[in-house]
């Protein structure tokens, strides 16, 4: 009863960005019918958005493998034998060639991923260039480099970084799970950092580890009760690769993919919903489902880190089919 009552008044108010959502009350936005769902998620997209534009990154492997994190999904772990060899940081240079490659492709943000626990200084300081240089071509910057000191976070700001992805994956309840090598609490302080230099924060969760339903309203319950909610929110299908620990079990229900953009969408009005990790093997009638379920960002480019991603081609194809265009930039991908 309480839960009704509940979410009459958020109906009443549908799209005003609220702090203090429960359990329940996310609960009780799964349990609707899909048809409910789904239009209450596109009334809340439209009041903030145009729904027929989507945003559209591109994420850059700058440091690849050989992270001494534990993270059960990852390919990049150190602690798993999934044949992906650890790299050196990649030259400034180097970099920005790629950042110019995927500005000409219509990318209107550039995400550079390092597989640290968190940076050394003196790498901070070339990224710090990376930045510098990627915000100089007229492309919006994002990084997500690990943990972050206090210091370390005012100084990729001052570099000027515009956005700091840091996911916390799962409920807290979950998260030893799947990873031993940090807390959920190390994670939320690296978040309060980076709000606190003044990024903005890309910050969302992976399903498909085996979960339960409960576990992906914890997510969301938390996401979703920050202080202030991340300006973007990535939801990530988990892309099972062989060696780690989360290479097998039952392929997830895509409707439950779906359900988790709209409790997105609905928790978070106006954040970008980044339909992220596992697009490579979503049919298309999926993914427009996602779209009309409020998703409105999407990773461009045939690598997503180390998994694979759609190519331009096929996302450009997508896009003709349901009529979308790209944010930001309207002479790329439209
Ligand atoms: S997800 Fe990030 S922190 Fe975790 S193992 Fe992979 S690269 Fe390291």
């Amino acid at each position: 009863m309480t839960i009704d009552i509940d979410l009459a008044q958020a109906a009443r108010a549908p799209g005003i960005p609220r702090h203090d959502w429960t359990r329940a009350q996310v609960r009780a936005l799964f349990d609707l019918s899909f048809p409910e769902l789904l239009f209450q998620a596109q009334q809340v997209h439209r009041q903030h958005f145009d729904p027929c534009e989507v945003q559209i990154s591109t994420l850059l492997s700058i440091k690849t493998g050989g992270c001494p994190e534990d993270c059960a999904y990852c390919p990049q772990s150190a602690h798993h034998g999934t044949g992906v060899k650890a790299e050196k940081l990649m030259s400034v240079e180097a970099v920005l060639g790629e950042a110019r490659a995927a500005k000409a492709a219509g990318a209107g943000r550039f995400c550079m991923g390092a597989a640290w626990r968190s940076p050394k200084d003196r790498d901070l300081d070339d990224v710090c260039r990376m930045i510098e240089g990627v915000r100089a071509l007229g492309l919006e910057t994002c990084a997500t480099l690990g943990m972050l000191e206090a210091e370390q976070a005012r100084q990729l700001k001052q570099a000027g970084l515009d956005y700091y992805n840091h996911n916390l994956d799962t409920a807290p309840e979950d998260y030893g799970r799947i990873i031993s090598t940090r807390t959920y609490q190390d994670r939320l302080d690296t978040l309060a950092h980076v709000r606190d230099a003044g990024i903005a924060l890309c910050c969302g969760g992976i399903v498909g580890m085996g979960e339960t339903r409960e576990h992906r309203v914890g997510l969301i319950a938390t996401l979703a009760s920050l202080p202030a909610h991340p300006e973007s929110v990535p939801i990530n299908l988990l892309v099972q690769v062989e060696g780690t620990p989360l290479a097998t079990g039952a392929r997830f229900d895509v409707i439950e993919f779906i359900r988790m953009i709209a409790a997105a969408r609905i928790t978070m009005p106006r954040a970008m919903v980044r339909l992220s990790a596992g697009r490579e093997e979503m049919s298309e009638e999926a993914q427009a489902l996602c779209f009309l379920a409020g998703a409105n960002s999407i990773f461009s480019g045939p690598r997503l880190l180390t998994t694979p991603n759609p190519t331009v081609d096929r996302d450009r194809a997508l896009f003709g089919k349901l009529g979308l265009a790209a944010m930001d930039q309207p002479s790329g991908m439209s």
